[in-house]
């Protein structure tokens, strides 16, 4: 499977696989082996510039099907899905280091979530008014035609279906960069819809990096909405592109530092269970990951065994490739680095290493299952995304105080709270500022009919998921008649 799965490697224009306009090609680094294991085409300027032209021939007839034809697509892609999971294992295994543990979340959330979207498609509906004399006045949703999508590489096939989703559900057709680091998973889909007959040029999937592909895509002039998923130094550009070039509607899914609040009544088994998996799960390298942890002094010893614990048996590393593997590798050598780094920070600072702290392996980009302690509330392990298997663990006495220090911080994707106490656990998810708030759970849950997405800079300009998320990809246009 390995050689067969990477051997399309070009780029997906107008419903065929297209060598790149300059013949450039970058590498793919399998991040357990540390060896080569593909080049894939590398999309410039110009590839940009043919793929929105596909896309915007496309539009006419594809905004124009029914909504349950658009949806019947969605819906065949997602059984295609389901008919080449073992592929998609394989490939994430070997590019990014998930293992099939990790994957099984990936492909059941995606799957779901292209059936949701393509079924919601007929509710996009528009308003109507009788409170004008004399006039019948309505409101209509229409679609924005090409569309811009870039994701990041941490859950490729489940980026790539948050973007692609809502967005040919509304009608709109597509331009999507996949992520230098992972681009398999966007090929291979690209090669389901060729096989669900999906119209030619409705989605166009091009690899290559921030810049020149992504820029150009940010600041195309016949691109009139983009939706990006990644970091907050990104976000930023493609902010600045957008009001550079047609100020296209921008909307930004970003970073995360979320903590999650034990008090001392809460169900403790579940509380570490919970901080366990959210940290552990695809190596720490998720956006909204509870990294940052509060524990009620009382109860602080107790819990921060239970977590060393679990933490040691749910963190051994190993193959990716492997069934019962738990956990894998971190993406790439930058990522692992810059783990590492910040470990070398908390040994030069003195703070408490109460597990792990180093890397894991000789080979491969292993790092160590880590808890930190008692790191001062300004320092950057607070303060900063790690996105790695690194968890600060710091105490606190009373609601009021834990509030402050768990909202001291530019981001707010997710934070959580676990707690008997139904009157606090509501008025501590009322008081975070956060996007989402987990009461006795926490990420990666997240469900597809509720809205998901970030305040302060964790996000910007629209929701992803749910009924909200659709409208986001529509235009609206007031009509009135007059009777
Ligand atoms: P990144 O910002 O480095 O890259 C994301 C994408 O943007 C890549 O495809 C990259 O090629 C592209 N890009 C880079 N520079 C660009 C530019 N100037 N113009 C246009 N595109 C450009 O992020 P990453 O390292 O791939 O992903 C990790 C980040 O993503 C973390 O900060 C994480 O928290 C965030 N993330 C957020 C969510 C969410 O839903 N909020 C989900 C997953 C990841």
């Amino acid at each position: 499977m390995a050689t067969d799965s990477l051997k399309e490697n070009r780029l997906f224009i107008n419903g065929e696989f297209v060598p790149s306009f300059s013949g450039k090609k970058f590498d793919i680094i399998n991040p357990t082996t540390e060896e080569v294991i593909a080049s894939v085409h590398e999309a410039d300027v110009g590839d940009v510039d043919r793929a929105v032209e596909a896309a915007k021939a496309a539009f006419p007839a594809w905004s124009a099907l029914s909504a349950q034809a658009r949806c019947d697509y969605l819906s065949k892609l997602a059984d295609e899905i389901e008919k080449n999971e073992e592929l998609f294992i394989h490939l994430e295994a070997v590019t990014m280091g998930m293992p099939p543990s990790g994957m099984k979340f990936v492909l059941a959330t995606s799957k779901q979530y292209l059936k949701y979207f393509g079924s919601h498609a007929m509710d996009i509906t528009g308003e109507t008014s009788l409170n004008t004399p004399g006039y019948l006045n309505m409101s209509i949703r229409q679609p924005y035609g090409v569309c811009g999508g870039i994701i990041p590489w941490n859950a490729p096939l489940l980026m790539l279906i948050t973007k692609i989703g809502p967005a040919l559900a509304a009608g709109n057709t597509m331009v999507l960069k996949s992520s230098e680091k992972s681009p398999f998973a966007s090929i291979v889909f690209a090669s389901l819809c060729q096989r669900v007959g999906l119209p030619k040029g409705v989605l166009n999937i091009l690899s290559g990096f921030g810049q020149p592909c992504g820029e150009a895509i940010a600041k195309h002039m016949d691109i009139r909405r983009i939706s990006f998923t990644g970091s907050v130094a990104t976000g930023r550009a493609i902010q600045k592109a957008s009001s550079e070039s047609n100020l296209k509607d921008v909307s930004l899914e970003l970073g995360g530092k979320s903590p999650l609040l034990v008090f001392d009544d809460a169900p403790l088994e579940k509380a570490v269970m919970s901080a366990t998996f959210s940290i552990l799960y695809n190596s720490g390298q998720v956006c909204m990951a509870s990294t940052r942890i509060y524990v009620q002094e009382s109860i602080a010893p107790k819990f921060i065994e239970a977590l060393k614990q679990a933490m040691a048996q749910m963190g051994v590393p190993g193959d990716p490739t492997l069934a019962d593997t738990k956990r894998g590798p971190q993406v790439d050598k930058l990522q692992f680095s810059r783990v590492l780094s910040y470990l070398d920070h908390a040994k030069e600072q003195g703070f408490e290493i109460a597990l792990g702290g180093n890397k894991a392996r000789d080979k491969g980009y292993f790092v160590d299952a880590t808890i930190v302690r008692n790191v001062p509330e300004d320092d950057k392990l607070i303060k900063e995304e790690i996105f790695g298997p690194v968890l600060v663990v710091n105490t606190f006495t009373g609601e009021e105080e834990v509030l402050t220090r768990a909202n001291d911080t530019e981001f707010g994707l997710y934070s959580s709270v676990f707690t008997s106490d139904i009157s606090r656990a509501l008025r501590v998810a009322k008081a975070l500022e956060a996007g989402a708030v987990g009461v006795n759970c926490t990420s990666p849950f997240m469900v597809v009919d509720l809205p998901m997405g970030g305040w302060k800079q964790s996000g910007a300009g629209g929701r992803e998921f749910s009924k909200a998320c659709l409208d986001t990809w529509t235009q609206l246009k007031s009509v009135f008649i007059s009777l």
